[in-house]
């Protein structure tokens, strides 16, 4: 089961910058005090429930720091199996671990010696090819290191005396799980966070784009044509909006005109592009006059692919009566329940009507978007929604959701480790309650999976 185990398998995951910080699984069998090296090591003391087996604890995962190095530490102690007895179940443990950690943290009870559960994990773990770095627990003092040298006979390296109680030990047990660890790979180069906040105002033509930023750059400017297809340097503008300035992307490709053009189409969906790269956030410009058009429908998809912050304008307000009103309602409830996170403003490039509402809704979708839930949070958190309801059985096979860490913001990422694939339903569903609890208006949300099958 273990020969494939450095397969690793991302779903649905189209962006590689995001990087999942090392894991740590802490295993061995009931009662050797793996909790308290736990809570030992992130510093805290979090309500966990004692060592015993049976009981399960709320939380398995935890955001932890050792010399700088970030990781996430996992408590396999309080998954649940279906083994018949507590071998089998400490070993089915180990198997986990074995499959989702990258550092497996082995404790066993040095005053007790070699059981045969701690015989078990052992199999499990010689089998795989993850480092394993072996805590001898309760060595409280210097006489019991004689009991840790015991536990070379595990076969599976040295053995680090330590105290979880006391901390003894704690800091060599550390630098050997660090030195186990996947070499760090270089800092990815995050965009610029200093500055004005990036907006790219988006839309297909004509839906009054540089009308809205004429309104917001409070004057009125001459839009001089220009030939479609010269590559001009794009223009950013600065705009101050309820006291803040703000960075309006690639306005000179708002404000020159190149519709009716050939390749308009193809011209505009490129500048869309790259101005959503550049930008934190989105307002994407739809005519509520006008029934909404595939082109709007494409230019959400693009901000939702690009993972920015997006904000749904419904401009020319000023031309709605009550029947366009009432087919706009069903337009947004039939084409745009995707996006019903997204915050929607009603405005008027035109009169002026309600465009200082953007504001807060882009402030909201900016916050949301770099929202951050800890490690510790997110899992109590999934515990008890797979309780209540667990991912559906395909084949016969229940599919587990060991643990969920956040690997990056902007927007909000999501990794689940599972062993086995997650319908999309469950996916969506797990999104929706996300989004219940947490908020996150007006971001998209990742949610990718790594599992071995
Ligand atoms: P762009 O192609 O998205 O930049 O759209 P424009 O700003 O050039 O606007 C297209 C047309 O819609 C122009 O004739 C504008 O005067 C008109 N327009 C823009 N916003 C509004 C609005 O809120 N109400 C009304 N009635 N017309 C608008």
């Amino acid at each position: 089961m273990s020969d494939n185990a450095d397969e690793r398998t991302t779903v649905a995951a189209s962006d590689e910058t995001t990087r999942v910080k090392p894991v740590v699984a802490v295993v061995g069998r009931p009662n050797v005090g793996k909790s308290s090296l736990v809570n030992r090591i992130i510093g805290r003391r979090e309500a966990v429930v004692e060592d015993v087996p049976g009981v399960t604890r709320d939380r398995v995962a935890y955001d932890a720091n050792w010399q700088g190095r970030e990781f996430t530490l996992v408590d396999t102690g309080g998954w649940e199996t279906n083994a018949k007895g507590l071998a089998a179940m400490v070993a089915r443990q180990a198997e986990y671990a074995a499959e989702t950690a990258d550092v497996i943290l082995f404790v066993v009870d040095a005053t007790v010696g070699i059981t045969d559960e701690d015989e078990a994990v052992t199999r499990v773990l010689r089998a795989t090819k993850r480092p394993v770095v072996l805590a001898a627990n309760k060595v409280d003092g210097p006489l019991g290191d004689a009991d840790a040298m015991e536990l070379w006979n595990l076969g599976v390296g040295e053995p680090y005396p330590v105290s979880a109680l006391h901390g003894r030990g704690i800091g060599d047990l550390l630098d050997a799980v660090l030195d186990a660890m996947p070499k760090e790979p270089p800092p990815l180069e995050e965009a610029a966070v200093d500055g004005p906040r990036r907006v790219a105002l988006v839309g297909r033509p004509n839906v009054g784009k540089s009308s809205l930023l004429n309104k917001l750059a409070g004057e009125e400017r001459v839009v001089v044509d220009s030939v479609a297809g010269t590559t001009r340097d794009a223009v950013d503008e600065l705009v101050e909006l309820g006291g803040k300035t703000w960075k309006f992307i690639d306005t000179a490709g708002i404000r020159r005109r190149f519709r009716a053009l050939q390749g308009a189409d193809y011209y505009a969906t490129m500048r869309t592009a790259t101005a959503l790269e550049r930008a934190e956030v989105a307002v994407v410009l739809l005519d509520a006059s006008e029934p909404l058009a595939e082109q709007d429908l494409r230019i959400i998809d693009q901000v939702i692919e690009a993972g920015r912050a997006l904000v749904l304008a419904f401009n020319k307000w000023d031309l709605l009566d009550d029947e366009r009103r009432y087919y706009l309602e069903k337009e947004i409830d039939r084409q745009l329940f995707r996006v019903s996170w997204a915050p929607r403003v009603n405005i008027s490039a035109k009169t002026g009507r309600h465009v200082e509402r953007l504001v807060p809704a882009i402030e909201q979708g900016l916050e949301n978007w770099e929202t951050r839930i800890s490690t510790g949070r997110l899992n109590a958190w999934f515990k008890e929604l797979v309780s209540a309801v667990p991912p559906p059985a395909r084949g016969g096979r229940q599919t587990k959701i060991l643990f969920a860490t956040q690997a990056g913001v902007r927007p909000p990422h999501f990794v689940l480790f599972t062993t086995g694939f997650l319908e999309d339903n469950y996916r969506r569903f797990i999104e929706r309650r996300l989004r219940e609890d947490f908020g996150f208006e007006g971001t998209p949300i990742k949610l990718t999976m790594r599992i071995r099958e």
